[in-house]
């Protein structure tokens, strides 16, 4: 395990306080589940271990936000209005970097954009960005259907879990009425070929 982040100038007991501080305690062992699973893809695929676990350990620091800070944080940024349309699922990544720019001092833009899509993907997604967005769907503590299939498609090949979650989202999300953010639309779009 690492021993410190230097990303934030932080030792991972430091780091771990810090964030279970911010979540409720089943926020927390989903946040560990998932950077053990991110772990062992970037391991898996070459992403530097180091990186997927910062990111995983940060991606749900913000969750618990209000929707006053978030909507604040959107202003103070100048950033796109079209943010002020959405919520907490989509703000907790979208708008949460600059909140963990702010108390962490967090810089890696590498790291920081792969917070950024967590949730929603994009059509250019870094190997870090595929390892937590997958990572997140499939960590031990996630139970719903359809889960068993996804891990074995992550340990298969990483871009056709992207697109096996993607497909499976959008799906989620459309069978509840659900509105759906364009970026999850563009990395199915960009995604699906690798399904075929
Ligand atoms: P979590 O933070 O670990 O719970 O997982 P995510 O950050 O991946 O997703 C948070 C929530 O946002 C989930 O309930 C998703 O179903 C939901 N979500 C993901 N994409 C979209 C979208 O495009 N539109 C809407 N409305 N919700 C979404
Ligand atoms: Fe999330
Ligand atoms: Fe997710
Ligand atoms: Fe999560």
């Amino acid at each position: 395990m690492f021993e410190f982040y230097e990303e934030v100038g932080l030792s991972r007991p430091a780091l771990l306080e810090r964030i279970s501080a911010n979540v409720k305690a089943s926020r927390f062992k989903h946040i560990l589940g998932v950077e053990k699973a991110a772990i062992k893809l970037a391991e898996k695929y070459g992403v530097n271990p180091h990186k997927a676990s910062l990111a995983a350990l940060l991606h749900d620091y913000c969750k618990e936000e209000t929707d006053t800070t978030f909507l604040s944080l959107i202003d103070k940024y100048h950033l796109d209005e079209d943010l002020k349309n959405w919520d907490n699922n989509i703000w907790h990544g979208k708008v949460g970097i600059w909140k963990m720019r702010e108390d962490f001092g967090l810089q890696d833009d590498e790291i920081l954009r792969a917070i950024e899509i967590h949730t929603v993907g994009s059509q250019e997604m870094s190997e870090l960005a595929k390892v937590l967005y997958v990572a997140d769907y499939i960590e031990e503590g996630r139970d719903f259907p359809g889960v068993v299939e996804a891990r074995c498609v992550a340990w298969d090949d990483l871009n056709k879990a992207v697109a096996f979650e993607t497909m499976r989202l959008v799906n989620y999300l459309a069978e509840r009425r659900f509105t759906i953010y364009p970026e999850t639309f563009e990395a199915y779009n960009a995604f699906i070929g690798h399904l075929r």
